[in-house]
């Protein structure tokens, strides 16, 4: 039974049993894991704090070849998200990044882009009030890449016509269940049930988040309807691959 010490972001816990916890959680060097916490909901538990959602952590654990899940050792805290706490929308912010990182993760499959991704949307949350926009629109859309979901934003999925096109732009729309966006000629030709409009501001600002790290977008004012639709178009490409809805984005976009 070797045992290793990873660095790890914690997803989510679950009681097992009257005083232990499975742990999911996804590590640097070994991708999302899962694991037996034995007596973490005791007082003095050799886990203290460290296993709160989004705690950035040493693991120390047991892997062994035939089980799937491996058994937790201790874990000590690099730094704990207890400062978000007291905002409300910045905890339901990690929330939602832990519920899409459980959802999207394959298991044990090392992403250290996706776990840089985590640390700078956390580090990000916490640098300003209003934060919570840029941080959530900003990985979910790197989660989307990273997964390699992302479809062209500037083309129509339909008829490949260019949406940005200079001389004759297009508006752009998106559905649930449709992987793309498509231009309203198609939209209108295929009627299209329900869809959304992507627009075109929001799809500029894609483009800027895909070539930049999140503390030098250009924008500095934010607020919840900033890029609205750029969020709902990627969450909903997230639930459609995953095939479930989201439990967080309805308390996130108050959308209840
Ligand atoms: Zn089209």
């Amino acid at each position: 039974m070797p045992a290793r010490v990873s660095e790890a972001l914690v997803l989510r816990t679950y009681p097992l049993k009257e005083a232990d916890l499975v742990v999911s959680f996804f590590t640097r060097d070994q991708g999302k894991l899962r694991g037996v916490a034995k007596r973490a909901r005791r007082p003095k538990s050799p886990f203290g704090a460290g296993l709160e959602r989004l705690s950035h952590v040493r693991m120390a654990y047991f892997q062994r070849e035939t089980r799937e899940l491996v058994n937790l050792d201790s874990c000590e805290l690099i730094h704990s998200q207890f400062g978000l706490v007291s905002d409300y929308r910045a905890g339901v912010a990690l929330d939602y990044f832990a519920e899409v990182g459980e959802q999207l993760l394959p298991a044990a499959e090392p992403s250290e882009k996706f776990f840089r991704l985590l640390l700078a949307v956390l580090e990000h949350l916490k640098s300003a009030a209003q934060a919570v926009w840029p941080a959530v629109t900003y990985f979910s859309l790197w989660a989307v890449r990273l997964s390699g979901w992302l479809p062209e934003l500037n083309v129509c999925l339909s008829c490949g016509s260019l949406l940005d096109d200079a001389e004759s732009p297009e508006r752009a729309f998106f559905s649930r269940g449709r992987a793309g966006l498509i231009c309203g000629h198609c939209r209108s030709a295929l009627g299209a049930g329900n869809s959304w409009e992507l627009s075109a501001e929001s799809r500029s600002l894609a483009l800027e988040m895909l070539s930049k790290p999140i503390g030098k977008l250009s924008r500095s004012h934010w607020d919840q309807s900033t890029a609205a639709d750029l969020r709902r178009f990627l969450v909903q490409q997230i639930e459609g691959h995953v095939e479930r809805r989201l439990i967080t984005v309805p308390l996130l976009e108050d959308h209840v």
